[in-house]
């Protein structure tokens, strides 16, 4: 097999599940091709990755399409912020969504998955460090929300998401997501980049989003 970024990345995502004493299979690499052009991301595809994070509904529109009629069988995460009038796109374009945070976002995908009849997988963004500048719901108003969102608005929340604050030790931030995950019946926990997806796949990541590490630097 080549010895390409993507190939590094399975050995070492492979390795460290088993060092973990988990199943390689239950954690997925999600690529994220974010700022990178559909030149960039066809000789990832064309090494056989399948499951790609994007975190602007505009750029995803802009690329995948074309790509998908070539590669018909690519699963897109959302991995970014989702604003109300980019709610139908979004529900129409990616098979999952990271990042529901707030009421209204959890309304309108609710409405949009009815009118749209497809399923979608869904999470919770956690802003487990508190940080005002990020988004995500509180810790403590985690439950509280993932209920909200299965009994008022029907939605099928099946994982959490976390980014942790970019200066401090992640490791505390992993095992406060999976805290929660098991407190709402949470099987996924999307966690876990570039720089601190092994320590990720140690508290129990079943989701790792790559981007620099697979592409080089973005500009
Ligand atoms: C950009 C981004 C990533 C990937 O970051 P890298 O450090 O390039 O691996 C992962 N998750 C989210 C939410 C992102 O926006």
């Amino acid at each position: 097999m080549e010895n390409t970024a993507l190939t590094q990345i399975r050995n070492k995502i492979s390795n460290c599940s088993k060092s973990a004493e988990r199943n390689p299979e239950d954690v997925s690499l999600v690529v994220v091709s974010k700022n990178f052009s559909s030149d960039q991301i066809r000789p990832v595809l064309e090494e056989g990755a399948r499951i790609f994070g994007e975190n602007r509904v505009q750029e995803a529109q802009k690329k995948w399409p074309e790509l998908h009629q070539d590669f018909d069988d690519v699963q897109l995460h959302l991995i970014g912020p989702l604003q109300s009038n980019k709610v139908a796109a979004a529900v129409g374009l990616f098979d999952v969504i990271h990042t529901i945070d707030r009421e209204k976002i959890a309304a309108a995908i609710s409405g949009e998955i009815k009118k749209q009849k497809k399923a979608i997988q869904l999470f919770v963004q956690v802003n487990t460090g508190g940080e005002d500048q990020k988004a995500g719901v509180l810790p403590n108003e985690v439950t509280e929300f993932v209920n909200l969102c299965r009994d008022k608005y029907k939605l099928d929340i099946t994982g959490l998401m976390c980014i942790p604050p970019f200066d401090e030790n992640p490791g505390p931030h992993f095992a406060l997501l999976r805290k929660l995950a098991g407190e709402c019946g949470c099987r996924f926990l999307s966690m876990g980049m570039s720089a601190d997806f092994e320590t990720a796949i140690e508290f129990g990541s079943t989701h790792v989003r790559i981007g620099s590490a697979i592409f080089g630097p973005r500009s």
